[in-house]
């Protein structure tokens, strides 16, 4: 198993005898004099094991020890102590202070290896748990029809942007972004076509906003866009864009048709070309400055401006007052 092996060990001699015996089984060797340079090169070189002298100067192990473990980049990397004692307390320190396993010098080669092997095995699982946690993390965020975030993200993320404006004093605006009539959509050319164009437009939403802003399906045909360090002349811009963006979409549902998912017969007589499907949006829009910066008020208000853009006759951006 290939894997970069940490050596902190202050004897010259043990150090290259750890090295010639891990190199010949395949590992990768850094080396660190002394406890300080050991956190140096952990942090440089982000070993999968670090063998770890207990006595060593500047910094001893049980103090690099407690070190590694309140960096949550180094916390899980599996530390081996190289002790002189053959004592149950010395070997009871040593676990009870969280290392994954200890080695009493003078070793065998065998033994080492052994040792080391287990260690890498369990840094690796712990990487994959990590990886696959990651993943996990990132699929609940994501809308699995269209690929935008969600609302779960979206409410941490504004949450987030909210404190930092009550903080530091900048503008953040959300818009919400409701489809018009959208049941009509779905009664007259069937489910799969609704979907469709609900895919289509969150592409086109994410084809109108800046790389900094973020959009989210809140749920339904409603989709939410958190805008940052913008006021409200920029976001109802950003809001009007967006509407105009989706009133000018034509919509290809044809495939979708074909597939015989769709009520293709429900086509015929539309106002659109056959296989072609339009929408219109309507759009509220809320702008806080600094210590009103509240998630939870920033989109009521957008919402009630959202049924205003709807009274209005629909395909409206409103900006709440
Ligand atoms: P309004 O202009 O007042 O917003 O009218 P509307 O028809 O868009 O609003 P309403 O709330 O009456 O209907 C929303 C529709 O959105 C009803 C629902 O079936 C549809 N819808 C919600 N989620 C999905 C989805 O994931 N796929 C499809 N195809 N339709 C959906
Ligand atoms: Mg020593
Ligand atoms: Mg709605
Ligand atoms: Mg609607």
């Amino acid at each position: 198993m290939s894997a970069l092996v940490l050596v902190a060990e202050d004897s010259a001699t043990v150090r290259a005898a750890l090295r010639m015996h891990l190199e010949a089984h395949g590992y990768s060797v850094v080396e660190a004099e002394d406890g300080e340079e050991a956190l140096a090169v952990a942090g440089r070189e982000r070993p999968d094991v670090i063998l770890l002298d207990v006595e060593m100067p500047v910094l001893d192990g049980h103090a690099v020890l407690g070190a590694l473990q309140e960096n949550s980049e180094l916390c899980d990397v599996p530390v081996v102590f190289l002790t002189g004692r053959r004592d149950a307390d010395d070997m009871v320190a040593c676990l009870g202070a969280g290392a994954h396993d200890y080695l009493v010098k003078p070793f065998e080669a065998a033994e080492l290896v052994a040792r080391v092997s287990a260690a890498v095995r369990v840094k690796h699982l712990q990487d994959e748990l990590r990886r696959r946690n990651e993943e996990l993390d990132l699929v609940s965020r994501i809308d699995s029809l269209t690929r935008l975030w969600n609302r779960r993200h979206l409410e941490e993320r504004l949450d987030a942007l909210c404190s930092g404006a009550r903080r530091h004093g900048f503008e953040v605006s959300v818009l919400v972004i409701d489809l018009d009539h959208f049941k009509r959509v779905n009664d007259s050319h069937g489910h799969a076509v609704g979907d469709a164009v609900l895919r289509a437009v969150a592409s086109c939403v994410f084809g109108h906003m800046r790389a900094e802003d973020v959009a989210s399906r809140w749920g339904g045909e409603e989709f939410v866009v958190m805008v940052p360090f913008t006021g409200p002349a920029g976001s109802v811009a950003v809001g009007e864009r967006i509407r105009a963006g989706i009133e000018t979409l034509r919509i290809d549902v044809s495939e979708v048709v074909a597939s015989g998912s769709a009520a293709a017969s429900a086509l015929t007589g539309s106002a659109c070309p056959a296989g072609e499907v339009r929408v219109t949006a309507s759009i509220g829009v809320c702008a806080a400055a600094g210590g009103e910066a509240v998630p939870a008020a920033l989109l009521a208000a957008a919402d009630r401006a959202l049924y205003e853009a709807k009274a209005a006759g629909r395909n409206h951006v409103v900006l709440a007052h």
